[in-house]
């Protein structure tokens, strides 16, 4: 399978792996890893309850700066939000803090659940089929989801359609300027390719099918009509609660996870100075 090039339309070439691919004319990574959500629940390769313990902090504090850059202070509240991919509603959760009256669209049927019974306004469905064709909102949020959507023009065509004139559009998407996907993109050239299938997510069941930039994802979301409207550094790691983080995909071998750990810990001054691994970019619909 080739998707055609999410941010130009160009074909990406195969490149390194036979499931990696690289677009020639933006550089753009992709993959055709297998997706397998879930619709019914199921036992998942993920342990949630370490994965909600590991990211539960870092994820808070993003998502908090994520809802205060889509605020307007001056604006009447109740402004209306979508969370696309919600998961069981973390955003969701804090949105109404700030002031908005949010809803999600979750696919996943062992998370979708979760979310409904604390009684979050939750869809289950794919996006945009679960929404109907009059349905607008004053901003829509993927965060962390975009990478996943092998469509993505698609995906931004209809965010386009779906937002009033002036709404805002979050894309928060793994960055691959990042230190911690070029450690693993050179590991992997010499054969350790570990640490560079997990960031892939390689093997769960909605592996990325992209790798961008912030300059990619303005090209692509300018191909869409959508104006650029600034972009927002997060954080990826944090030292609190990483053990349980790394631990969260139940096949991680102990020395492997234990030199993710090390590895954590003494890179954590530098991996500060250089862009990070996600960077949240906003753009607007004129
Ligand atoms: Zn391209």
């Amino acid at each position: 399978m080739l998707i055609p090039c999410a941010v130009c339309g160009g074909k990406p070439d195969p490149y390194r792996h036979d499931w990696l691919f690289r677009c020639p004319d933006c550089g753009v990574l992709s993959s055709d890893l297998p997706v397998a959500i879930p619709d019914l629940p199921s036992d998942g390769p993920l342990d949630e309850g370490a994965r909600a313990a590991g990211l539960d902090a870092l994820r808070r504090r993003n998502n908090a700066l994520i809802l205060q850059s889509l605020a307007d202070p001056a604006a009447k509240k109740g402004l209306r939000l979508l969370d696309v991919g919600c998961g069981p509603g973390f955003l969701l959760d804090q949105a109404a803090d700030f002031g908005f009256a949010a809803e999600g669209i979750e696919p996943d049927a062992n998370v979708l659940a979760t979310g409904q019974q604390r009684g979050l306004a939750i869809r289950g469905g794919l996006f945009p089929d679960a929404l109907s064709p009059e349905e607008h909102f004053d901003a829509i949020v993927f965060n962390d989801v975009l990478e996943h959507i092998p469509d993505v023009e698609a995906a931004l065509v209809a965010a386009f359609r779906h937002l009033q004139p002036g709404g805002v559009l979050c894309l928060n998407c793994p960055d691959k300027r990042g230190l911690f996907f070029r450690v693993a993109a050179a590991l992997d050239r010499i054969g350790v390719s570990g640490p560079y299938d997990r960031l892939w997510q390689k093997g769960l069941p909605s592996p990325h099918v992209w790798y961008f930039t912030p300059a990619l994802l303005r090209r692509a979301a300018e191909r869409a009509g959508f104006e650029a409207s600034g972009d927002l550094r997060l954080a990826t790691v944090d030292l609190k609660g990483l053990w349980p983080r790394i631990r969260m995909v139940r096949e991680t071998s102990l020395p492997m996870a234990a030199a993710a750990w090390i590895f954590t810990w003494i890179t954590w001054p530098l991996a500060r100075l250089l862009p990070s691994d996600a960077t949240a970019c906003f753009f607007r619909k004129p």
